[in-house]
């Protein structure tokens, strides 16, 4: 049995003179995992690959230790996808799908539909269920994409930016529900986004793509630990000065384009910097901290990213 739940070597996919996945190797370990980047950074293409819903260029994949290319309906047995696009059958009332959606799977009719509720209540989805899922709202087609992927009780999902279209209070229920996926049911999330806040609140490990490239596989929590030692300063007037002060002081200091100066002190604390600003005769109108690891390489891929386009 592998111990990884995705494992990808030098994966390549292209879409005619177009490479979406450039090279992939990835070591994926069970947990709630945030596959992060910008629109087209080849989060999408690299869920479908490991589906075997689109046929992989170059290179390998395993899921659950399974060959992609070799048992792609194995493993489309033991995992649940909730594409990125509306997925319902037009017409249906949603029990009747999710019940469907089990059947299709393999369970009876009598258990699929019992499960079919369950997972209807679970994801919060009330007499609604009655309704065709045309009528639903976008919160509501979420929840019912939810149920479905996970009617067959899955090892591992593959949830691609399930928060897309949800006002900041669906939102939050949405994430709740993923989260409780993992820590509660022990269930793998894949959980695509291009929404930092989405993995913050819900993962553990961070797989960051830019331009079908892997810029950055790590935990979450040691991401977020990495700082670069660096604040961001707003002076009144005197940011020449202010920078060379810092320089005095053996800190690597800048003037930015936007006028801030970027002083790398080296430590969390910023009262070193008040100091010099003090000594200095200097005001600051503000100074925060450098933003962690994480939130500085999700920039930095943004605008890659942005001026490629
Ligand atoms: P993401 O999910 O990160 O937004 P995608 O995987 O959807 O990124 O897309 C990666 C790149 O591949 C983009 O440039 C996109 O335009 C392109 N792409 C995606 N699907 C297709 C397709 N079926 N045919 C051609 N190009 C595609």
């Amino acid at each position: 049995m592998s111990e990884w739940v995705v494992e990808t070597r030098g994966l390549v996919k292209r879409y005619g003179r177009l490479v979406a996945l450039n090279g992939l190797d990835l070591q994926v370990a069970p947990g709630a995992i945030g596959l992060l980047g910008p629109n087209g950074a080849g989060k999408s293409t690299l869920i479908k690959c490991l589906l075997r819903l689109h046929r992989i260029t170059a290179g390998s994949a395993r899921v659950l230790g399974a060959e992609v290319q070799k048992e792609g309906r194995n493993i489309r047995r033991r995992v649940g996808y909730t594409p990125e696009q509306d997925c319902h059958i037009p017409g249906m009332v949603g029990s009747e799908y999710v019940t469907y959606c089990a059947q299709l799977c393999g369970l009876p009719f009598e258990a699929a539909r019992q499960r079919a509720h369950e997972m209807l209540d679970f994801v919060g989805m009330g007499q609604e269920r009655y309704r065709r899922v045309d009528t639903y709202s976008t919160g509501m087609k979420q929840r019912l994409k939810l149920a479905q992927a996970i009617v067959h009780d899955p090892e591992v999902v593959f949830l691609d930016e399930p928060t897309n279209g949800l006002d900041p209070k669906g939102q939050s229920q949405m994430l709740r529900l993923i989260q409780s996926l993992w820590r509660e049911h022990g269930m793998t999330v894949i959980l695509s986004t291009h929404l930092l806040h989405d993995v913050d609140q819900v993962c553990d490990q961070i797989i960051l793509l830019a331009q079908g490239r892997l810029l950055v596989h790590d935990s979450l929590e040691h991401l977020k630990a990495q700082r670069r030692g660096a604040a961001e300063v707003v002076v009144s007037d005197r940011e020449e000065e202010f920078a060379q002060a810092c320089r005095q002081q053996g800190w690597p200091s800048e003037i930015l384009s936007n006028g801030h100066v970027r002083v790398e002190h080296g430590g969390e604390d910023l009262a070193p910097i008040l100091g010099v600003l003090r000594q200095n005769g200097l005001a600051a109108l503000e100074i925060a901290p450098s933003p962690n690891a994480l939130e500085e390489m999700y920039v930095q891929a943004l605008e890659t990213a942005h001026g490629a386009a």
